[in-house]
């Protein structure tokens, strides 16, 4: 795909804390851990790609970011303030939006519908409905389509209704390619770059690399719940082939 890492929003100022920075997070299931140590950050404006392998322990930092797997060591500071341990709630209340895997919609669901559950009262839903039609025009006149007939791709813009009609300070998408053709995909993350030069952070978390390095300015990569890289994204891709070669994509 073409790059659009270049059409990011005005650098965030070396003062303003990062709008997410996770710090040395452990988190598992039960009395297994998952994640020994994570830490990573990205700043407003910013795109953040996590990648790693099968089992890498990405979807448990998501959780573990996310509140629903509490973590037993370390910090998530969003904009500088600590919400380790907060509810999906509280979260979603500090401008976070998480976008997970496996999509969350309801396919029984109009468009306008998912629309009117994202509205946070009925008098901003006419705000939602522009804000989500302006960034996905193609939908205008599909709303009273149930989504479970759409296109996956279609599917997954509907699921990001949240991070583009309300004013999310925080994406964090996870594995939005799956099941995608590659074009599908590369529009999306067109979707994500304007969102971030719109100032907002965004985080893509994925298994496959596709071409989300070329909308990454920064990327980290996971394996068995530890970083195992980070850095620019050219700097990382030679690691990242010979970690699949080593493992395979399968982990
Ligand atoms: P994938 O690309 O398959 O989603 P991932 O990098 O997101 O992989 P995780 O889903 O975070 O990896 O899984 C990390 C480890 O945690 C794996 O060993 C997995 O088996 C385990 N795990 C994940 N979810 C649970 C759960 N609900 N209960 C117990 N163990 C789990």
């Amino acid at each position: 795909m073409t790059s659009v890492a270049g059409t990011h929003a005005r650098p965030a100022a070396s003062d303003e804390p990062p709008a997410l920075q996770v710090v040395d997070l452990h988190a598992g299931y039960g009395v297994v851990e998952v994640l020994h140590g994570v830490s990573l950050s990205v700043r407003r404006g910013g795109v953040l790609a996590v990648l790693g392998p099968n089992g890498a322990g990405k979807t448990t930092t998501v959780r573990a970011v996310s509140g629903l797997v509490p973590p037993t060591h370390g910090q998530v500071r969003i904009e500088g303030v600590d919400v380790t341990g907060a509810s999906p709630d509280g979260l979603a209340r500090a401008g976070v939006c998480i976008v997970p895997e496996g999509r969350g919609i309801f396919p029984r669901l109009s468009v306008d519908e998912h629309l009117r559950l994202i509205a946070p009262n009925p008098r901003a839903l006419k705000g939602v409905q522009e804000r989500f039609f302006a960034r996905f025009p193609a939908l205008g006149d599909r709303r009273a389509q149930l989504v479970g007939t759409m296109s996956g791709g279609e599917q997954q813009m509907v699921a990001m209704a949240r991070a583009v009609a309300l004013d999310s300070r925080l994406v964090i998408v996870d594995e939005l390619s799956m099941g995608l053709a590659p074009r599908v995909v590369e529009d999306l993350y067109r979707h994500l770059g304007a969102l971030a030069a719109d100032g907002v952070a965004i985080v893509i978390i994925e298994q496959f690399i596709h071409d989300v390095l070329g909308l990454a300015d920064e990327a980290v990569v996971l394996n068995h719940g530890v970083v195992v890289a980070r850095g620019l994204p050219g700097d990382i891709s030679e690691q990242l082939e010979s970690l699949y070669l080593a493992n395979g994509p399968h982990g």
